[in-house]
């Protein structure tokens, strides 16, 4: 079948729900063309996720821009910087909403309608509220990261993030250069991490796309690395839209993870109730180019 992608139309509802619809043409048994339009959640994509960011640029252009994330984080090419300051972290357990299978990832909400949990200092300046958190994660533990240190994969990657209060919503600030903060966490394998056991135990209550439950009273600085030193340089979300307006902050510190965490995290299904099942893992986007980026440290 000789089929071509004609046309694309790209609509987004907010920046984490993305349809794509594609307009193909084939050639029928007379030769004459024949078109077909096909609505597709991108997210679907994850499926077969190994080709998926590849694809994106054709309906985001943005996916070759100057500043795209993740990156391949080189310790040694990284820049000391004295002035960086310590992340000031303080997050508040009762702003914690609930918990949501999205069909790329699972990401806990927060309340951000006030000041309570919130990420400032670091090399951000103001304050940035926390919305979310997710991870991404591999389909073997000898990968799923995002960010790579020196070529190295992780397990899996918590991404927490923050938006700047400069900008009216997180609507908003998600399309300005300094919108964004998001902290990354890298996982690796090793001792069970008991800060992660309540996630996994919601699991079974959010296993399809589209599935949700509350979650209330949960401290995601529990899942923070003891020593918070940190690599921070300016790039963009890793999933569509892939805005660039995030101050990345990836701590240098892992935390553990066990292989019987991580094959929970594969327990959950990209696919919706009723639609033929399809594990969740493999939702990383791989590095992108510096295109002469600075790297700073927080650390020598
Ligand atoms: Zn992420």
């Amino acid at each position: 079948m000789n089929e071509n992608v004609v046309h694309s139309r790209v609509t987004a509802d907010t920046c984490l729900s993305v349809r794509i619809f594609t307009h193909h043409h084939q050639m029928n048994k007379r030769g004459n063309k024949v078109y077909l339009t096909t609505h597709v959640p991108i997210y679907e994509y994850l499926c077969h996720f190994s080709s998926g960011p590849a694809k994106w640029v054709a309906n985001f252009p943005i996916a070759d821009g100057p500043r795209q994330s993740p990156i391949d984080i080189v310790p040694g090419e990284a820049s000391y910087d004295a002035g960086l300051k310590p992340l000031s972290i303080k997050y508040d357990p009762s702003t914690c909403l609930d918990i949501l299978n999205n069909g790329h990832s699972f990401q806990v909400t927060f309340v951000d309608d006030n000041d309570s949990s919130t990420l400032t200092d670091g090399p951000i300046s103001g304050t940035y509220r926390l919305k979310q958190f997710h991870f991404h994660w591999g389909a073997a533990d000898d990968r799923g990261s995002e960010h790579t240190v020196a070529g190295t994969k992780y397990a899996a990657e918590l991404h927490l993030v923050h938006w700047n209060t400069a900008y009216p919503s997180f609507g908003e600030a998600a399309s300005k250069p300094d919108g964004l903060a998001v902290v990354g966490v890298f996982l690796q394998v090793g001792a069970e991490n008991a800060s992660l056991q309540r996630l996994l135990d919601a699991f079974d209550s959010i296993k399809t796309k589209g599935s949700q439950t509350s979650f209330a009273n949960f401290d995601p600085s529990t899942m923070l690395p003891g020593c918070l030193d940190y690599w921070t340089y300016d790039g963009s979300l890793t999933t569509p839209p892939l805005l660039e307006s995030v101050t990345w902050i990836v701590c240098k510190e892992p935390v553990s993870v066990s292989p019987e965490q991580m094959a929970k995290f594969r327990s959950l299904l990209f696919s919706a109730d009723g639609e033929a099942e399809c594990c969740m893992m493999d939702n990383y986007r791989p590095p992108q180019p510096l295109k002469g980026r600075p790297v700073r440290a927080s650390f020598q």
